[in-house]
């Protein structure tokens, strides 16, 4: 290494790896050199990604520049493996056809998680997720291409099955895609001379006893009536049992013709975790960490995020939340400087404050401090909290603005067509099919 400065590397720039990233490039000027290695050059803000798919928000205000958390420390490209005992990384820097090794001091993984696709018939080909901004853009561009399809369409039975939209998971992705899609599904349709609002159809799925099981049993109580007010569908203690691009079949063998399913119901670890010799994982493949957030065995490797297990004075593994990854990537920062310089290290801690879920139409359960507010104020509540938690000023002010126009203006009933671009993008780092295969 050139450099005499400690090199931390930061697999992820999401909440927890953005964070440890600018706290790092700011305290520990002098003596760190930080990199942060990401496949995009942004964070996803997704607990507004519901609203920027379907909702009042435009959806390049959803995304932060990760060079605003740490300008100079930023490179993008695709994390292929890493060598633990040897200090390396395998990295594809976007654009090259060859990978590089960066060698690291300490390390820390904050890979996040991706959508966990259970062994259902059809499932994984012919469901839809939603864990990106461009599933946000697929989902409102499917939605108003199907409108136009059935406004066509003469027969009736076809016409039900375009219209219908079966989502299976009700916790917060899940209701909150119910609730918004309804809503502007129930907008758009005005614009259209053959479309009327009772051939729209969202059906939930939820395989628990409630909406929103991580929410107090008041909020489910209020989501399910809010839903079921607006027309929406829902099967509690009930699940899909075959998915097919026609329709679904139910645990009861009913079958639902729709053309479109949406499964938001779990996740697991980024599947890079296992390739990684060495990294003590959970049975479900998480990374055992410490409460201090170092990786089980390894004083110079942590991990913070949806992919690590990190105890919480019970034992239990704190939830994979944003709000406990963009907690735990300041705290690594800090330990990590603390360890640098001989100090202690301090556990991370922290109490969730509560839980939001929007449903659109100015209405969302909040939780917040053990009280539970729902309906219009539960949704500025929902918007105040969001708009303070948003890291640039530029966002801030473009997310109010969305929002304001919002309260006036209907939702365009365009497509934005970057399905259809015949623009070709520079050739960036592929996303390898076989990760880390031959390490
Ligand atoms: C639709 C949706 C709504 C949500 N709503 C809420 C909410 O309201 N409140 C809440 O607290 N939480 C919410 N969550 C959960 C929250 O988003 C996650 O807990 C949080 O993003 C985890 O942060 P992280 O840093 O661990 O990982 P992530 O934010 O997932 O970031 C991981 C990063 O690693 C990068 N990466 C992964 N593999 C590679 C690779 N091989 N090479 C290069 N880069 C790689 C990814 O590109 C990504 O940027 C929601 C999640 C979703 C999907």
């Amino acid at each position: 290494m050139s450099s005499t400065k400690t090199r931390v590397v930061i697999l992820g720039g999401g909440f927890g790896g953005a964070e440890a990233a600018k706290r790092l490039a700011k305290s520990g000027r002098g003596e760190v050199e930080v990199i942060l290695l990401d496949r995009h050059n942004y964070l996803t803000f997704y607990p507004l990604l519901v609203e920027a798919a379907v909702g009042g928000i435009e959806p390049r205000h959803v995304v932060v520049p990760l060079r605003s958390y740490a300008r100079d420390a930023f490179r993008m490209g695709e994390i292929l493996n890493v060598d633990l005992t040897g200090k390396q990384v395998r990295f594809q820097a976007s654009g090259s056809t060859e990978p590089t090794e960066i060698s690291f001091d300490h390390l820390v993984i904050g890979l996040g998680s991706v959508t966990r696709f259970p062994n259902i018939p059809g499932l994984a080909e012919n469901a839809y997720e939603l864990k990106s901004v461009a599933d946000a853009i697929g989902i409102r561009d499917r939605a108003i291409a199907l409108m136009e399809q059935a406004n066509e369409c003469r027969d009736l039975e076809k016409r039900k099955q375009l219209l219908t939209f079966v989502i299976v998971g009700g916790n917060f992705t899940g209701t909150e895609l119910a609730g918004e899609l309804q809503h502007f599904l129930s907008e758009l349709v005005d614009g259209y001379p053959n479309l009327k609002k009772s051939d729209i159809k969202v059906i939930v799925f939820e395989h628990g006893k409630r909406l929103l099981g991580a929410m107090s049993e008041r909020a489910s109580a209020w989501a399910l009536k809010t839903l079921q007010d607006r027309g929406v569908e829902v099967h509690l203690g009930s699940s899909v049992v075959e998915v097919l691009p026609q329709g679904v079949r139910t645990e009861t063998q009913e079958w639902v013709p729709a053309e479109s399913t949406f499964w938001t119901a779990g996740i697991q670890p980024s599947p890079l975790l296992k390739n990684i010799a060495g990294l003590p994982l959970t049975e479900r493949g998480y990374i055992k960490a410490r409460a201090d957030l170092r990786v089980d065995g390894y004083d110079n490797v942590w991990a913070v995020g949806d992919a690590a297990a990190v105890p919480m004075p019970d034992g239990k593994p704190f939830a994979a939340t944003a709000q406990n990854a963009v907690r735990q990537g300041p705290q690594v920062a800090k330990n990590i400087l603390s360890s640098i310089a001989g100090k202690p290290l301090e556990n991370f801690e922290y109490r969730s404050l509560g839980a939001f879920a929007v449903l659109g139409g100015y209405k969302a359960a909040a939780d917040l401090f053990g009280l539970n507010v729902n309906g219009l104020i539960g949704w500025l509540l929902f918007r105040g909290a969001y708009l303070s938690k948003m890291p640039t000023f530029a966002l801030k002010l473009r997310l109010s603005m969305d929002w304001f126009l919002d309260l006036f203006l209907r939702a365009p009933t365009v497509q934005i067509g970057v399905h259809r671009s015949r623009i070709p993008m520079p050739p960036a780092a592929q996303e390898p099919t076989e990760i880390g295969k031959g390490h």
